[in-house]
């Protein structure tokens, strides 16, 4: 298959764990390089961006940077930007003489150009959300995105010819507040690189400390004061342990929660590691007693994913993706309640009990075998083969 592949404003070379780069350039990154790998042809449409990782030559997929607005033009400034950044996929395409199979769009961003692309080319549109508005309205109403966004999402639900859904969870809500159809979804989870992400002999520092940890983005959806909050409840009661904190976030915000260490007279006992390469990942999660998932909501949790890969269980928020991933009382705990008093009692359970520990890192480590890349694009692949033959059969009148 010849895919275009539209990831506006989640390049793959971009470093992720900052403030606006995580999960998805990581999925966009994994899953493409194997679908290059397995001799799809694939290029890859992104924003031009500061600040490129990855950029060597061993990438199989072509990953080609549109120069609309300025390098470094905020995201929420991104949608204006939108018809001139598909006139030069439209003049890239036709310059390059490639005629495409399907289009897979990734965020709504990318999915505002899929379907104009789609319309213009008269190919497939496959979607992917990654996270929804009217979702993020649920979880955190203070925190509301603009209405271009959730008239977009219901457009793009409406329209494209297949959606890929990470969880049962997704998909109901597309079908049931977006009026996507049930059949335009397929639930395939995203994966991890399980020999990557794996502990092995070298990977623990052994110097006594017993760490932690959290690794994510410091946004306000991945809750990160409730887990200070039950590390605070931790280190009252004496118990002798390090919180580490990796991953990065605004400047205002890793103010905020330096802030709230101090006020909680936390300082001695919290390493804050700022964004980290994933290739210093392996060592860091197969050294923590476990990963903190206190998110308020996950369309998936690739961290705490990489983690159990590495035989770290989760103490991890009860929501949609890290349910997926997490299973309760066997790789982790699935904590119901915004409650750091029931944290604490979880990590203070795997921190202070070896058996319980070890016999969960194995559970954890078998789970994350069980979803692994290879796997996920095997399906991706199946999805994108039954839209195109779809479309071709019955071309869509649009
Ligand atoms: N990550 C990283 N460096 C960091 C923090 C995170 O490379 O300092 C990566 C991590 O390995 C994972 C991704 O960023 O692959 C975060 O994905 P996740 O799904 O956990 O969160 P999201 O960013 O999608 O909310």
């Amino acid at each position: 298959m010849r895919i275009t592949v539209v990831s506006v404003h989640g390049c793959p070379c971009i470093q992720p764990g900052g403030t606006d780069a995580g999960g998805m350039n990581v999925y966009v990154r994994e899953v493409y390089e194997r679908m290059a790998r397995l001799g799809h042809v694939v290029r890859v449409y992104a924003r031009w961006h500061p600040d490129a990782i990855y950029d060597g030559s061993c990438r199989c997929y072509e990953l080609v940077h549109i120069p609309v607005g300025a390098v470094n033009t905020p995201k929420e400034n991104i949608p204006e930007l939108l018809p001139e950044f598909v006139a030069a996929v439209k003049a890239d395409a036709e310059d390059s003489l490639t005629k495409f199979d399907l289009i897979a769009s990734h965020y709504w961003l990318s999915g505002v150009v899929g379907v104009e692309l789609a319309k213009s080319w008269g190919i497939p549109h496959v979607t992917s959300f990654h996270t929804l508005a009217a979702i993020k309205r649920q979880v955190r109403p203070e925190e509301d995105e603009p209405e271009i966004r959730f008239v977009n999402e219901r457009r793009i639900a409406r329209s494209a010819d297949g959606i890929v859904a990470w969880t049962d969870g997704e998909s109901e809500f597309l079908v049931s507040q977006l009026a996507a159809t049930r059949d335009a979804i397929s639930i395939i989870p995203p994966g991890v690189d399980a020999d990557f992400f794996n502990a092995g002999p070298d990977t623990k520092n052994n110097d006594g400390i017993r760490r932690i940890l959290y690794v994510g983005r410091l946004d306000a959806l991945k809750g990160i004061d409730l887990l200070i909050d039950a590390f605070a409840i931790i280190a009252r009661l004496g118990i002798d342990a390090q919180l580490r904190i990796v991953g990065g976030g605004t400047a205002e915000e890793y103010r905020r929660v330096l802030g709230r260490i101090s006020k909680l007279r936390l300082d001695r006992h919290v390493k804050m590691d700022g964004v980290l390469h994933q290739t210093e990942l392996p060592s860091v999660y197969s050294d923590a007693a476990c990963i903190v998932a206190p998110s308020f909501h996950e369309t998936f949790g690739l961290a705490v994913l990489e983690a159990a890969a590495c035989g770290t269980p989760a103490v991890a928020a009860d929501v949609d993706g890290l349910r997926s991933i997490v299973v309760d009382r066997e790789t982790g705990y699935l904590i119901p309640e915004r409650d750091p008093a029931l944290y604490a009692d979880k990590i203070i359970a795997l921190l202070e009990n070896d058996e319980l520990r070890k016999s969960m890192s194995s559970s954890a480590r078998r789970r994350a075998e069980s979803l692994t890349w290879d796997h996920a694009v095997d399906n991706l692949i199946g999805v994108y083969r039954r839209a195109v033959n779809a479309y071709r059969a019955v071309p869509v009148l649009r």
